[in-house]
Parts: structure tokens; C-alpha cells; sequence
């Protein structure tokens, strides 16, 4: 297939601020592709009937989100479980591994990240007495970080932030703590005993904060992604499954299309070498 899959992002009003669902198969948000042979189609559409766009990857879904978010208030404390947890006891569902790579940050906020407790018990202790302050770990973050979010890994983002955020596709959130806020005058729903279940102890969070993204790479069981900077003109060759390129910076275009910051798209299988020119970061992620 020797054409790149453009798509229409779909947009989110969360409590928090916004969503862009750039690259998503998910039912909650299914995006369409633009223009080309496939336009009008929606990614799932083109998992389940064209999957040697995607070299004839197994699984029911698509496997991976894209997200641009932008947080004008703090989230919730949240935790994610991982696939056997959600297999089991979330319908079969994926778990959630994520991550971000941090556009734009408030200097005077902290990013809470990781925990304190040293055992199950002490966990589940400290979040029954609502001790947030001695529970949580809090990190300084800037624009160009780097951070991996394993399931099992407390987290929240704060207000002033805007990511990228690439992940498994699941929406599967499990919140701890929500800041003690009222949206229409009702706080929302906590989901404690799911989250002690998943949460993990003691907390292993401490070297997944990178201050500038990993020059090799980096690379999960779920995900690959690289970084690359352009600065005039650059080949590269499309030799994996699929490939999902998301705009960090800058603008120019790929193979005469032209792309800028907050864009992504796919490239299929077997799409071959391509050329971008521009000033532009870009995220590659694949598989
Ligand atoms: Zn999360």
C-alpha cells in the first residue's frame, strides 16, 4: 500500500480540558480517514476489513491511541491495570500502558507521579485515611520530558500541561482520588478497591521520568517510539507493520503532503521509503 492514511482527529471535552483523539480505533471514538481510497472509512473499519494495512497483525482492535492532550485543570489521581487484570475482570478488555511526551508545562506545578508506601497494607492505610500528601510523589517536569507510565503506576497530570500521549487502547481508568472537587455539585465516581488491586508495591516509578526523550529510543512490549529531528531533508524507510508519525514541532511535509505540529498519521505496510523536509519533530511508534 503506497499511500499514507490521513485522519480526522476526534475531539474530547473532558471536566479537565480537552482530548484530541488523533489516531483511535476505540468505540468511544472511532476516527475517520480523510481523503484517499479509504476515506469516509474508520480506523476500525480498516482493522477488521483491510488488516494488511497493518501486515495482518493479530488482535480485535487496533492496539494503539494517540491522544493530544491539554489539561487546563489538575486530573484525578488515577491507576491503570494491565492485560491479565483486564482480561479477567474488565471483559476481555486491554490493559492500559501509557505515555507522555510533554509539550508544554506550568514551571510552578508538580506532576504527581509514583508513591510512598512500602507495602500493600501501608498503601491501602494511607488512602483510606485520605493521607494524599504523605501517599503521593510529586515530580517536576518541562517542556520535551519524556514519561512512561507502566499500569500499576499512580499518576495524574496537572493543569497547564499539554502532551502527546500514546498508548494501548483501552480507556480503562480506575480514580483514586479526585482532589475533593464537585462537577455539578457531585463529586465523581472513585474506584478504590480496583485500584489497590492493581496498584503496584512498592512503587517502581522513579526511573521512567526521562528529562528529554531517549536518544535510542524507547521501547515496550506494547510500543516502540523515536524521536527525529529534521532540519532540511531526511529519507527514511517504512519496513515494520505499521508506522504512526506524530508531530511534536515545527512543520513541512511528508512525501508532498503537508503536516505540522499536533498532526499524526499512519503509514501501512509496505508504503516503502519516504521523504520529509520542513523544520519538524517527529514521533515515530510502532509496534
Ligand atoms: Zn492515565
Amino acid at each position: 500500500m503506497n499511500e499514507l492514511l490521513f485522519l480526522k482527529p476526534v475531539l474530547k471535552n473532558m471536566v479537565w480540558g480537552t482530548e484530541n483523539w488523533v489516531v483511535s480505533a476505540h468505540p468511544s471514538g472511532d476516527c475517520v480517514v480523510s481523503e484517499g481510497t479509504y476515506a469516509g472509512q474508520t480506523l476500525s473499519e480498516l482493522w477488521d476489513g483491510h488488516r494488511e494495512l497493518f501486515n495482518n497483525e493479530e488482535g480485535e482492535r487496533f492496539p494503539l491511541l494517540v491522544k493530544l492532550i491539554n489539561a487546563e485543570q489538575d486530573l484525578s489521581v488515577q491507576v491503570h491495570p494491565d492485560d491479565a487484570y483486564a482480561w479477567k475482570n474488565e471483559n476481555r478488555s486491554l490493559g492500559k500502558a501509557e505515555c507522555w511526551y510533554v509539550l508544554d508545562a506550568d514551571p510552578e506545578k508538580k506532576l504527581i507521579f509514583g508513591h510512598n508506601a512500602t507495602s500493600r497494607k501501608d498503601a491501602e492505610e494511607m488512602i483510606r485515611r485520605g493521607d494524599w500528601n504523605t501517599f503521593l510523589k510529586r515530580v517536576s517536569i518541562k517542556p520535551g520530558c519524556f514519561i512512561q507510565i507502566d499500569p500499576g503506576t499512580v499518576h495524574s497530570t496537572c493543569s497547564g500541561m499539554k502532551m502527546i500521549e500514546i498508548q494501548q487502547n483501552s480507556e480503562l481508568t480506575y480514580r483514586l482520588y479526585d482532589h475533593d472537587r464537585l462537577f455539578n455539585g457531585k463529586p465523581r465516581e472513585l474506584h478504590i478497591q480496583k485500584a489497590l488491586d492493581v496498584i503496584k508495591t512498592p512503587d517502581t516509578s522513579e526511573d521512567r521520568v526521562f528529562p528529554a526523550f531517549p536518544e535510542d529510543g524507547f521501547f515496550t512490549s506494547f510500543y516502540k517510539i523515536r524521536k527525529v529531528c529534521i532540519n532540511g531533508e531526511q529519507e527514511f524507510t517504512q519496513n515494520e507493520s505499521f508506522q504512526i508519525l506524530s508531530v511534536a514541532d515545527g512543520s513541512g511535509t511528508i512525501d508532498g503532503h503537508k503536516i505540522r505540529q499536533d498532526d499524526s498519521l499512519i503509514i501501512p505496510y509496505g508504503y516503502g521509503t519516504y521523504t520529509i523536509r520542513g523544520q519538524i519533530e517527529i514521533l515515530i511508534t510502532s509496534l
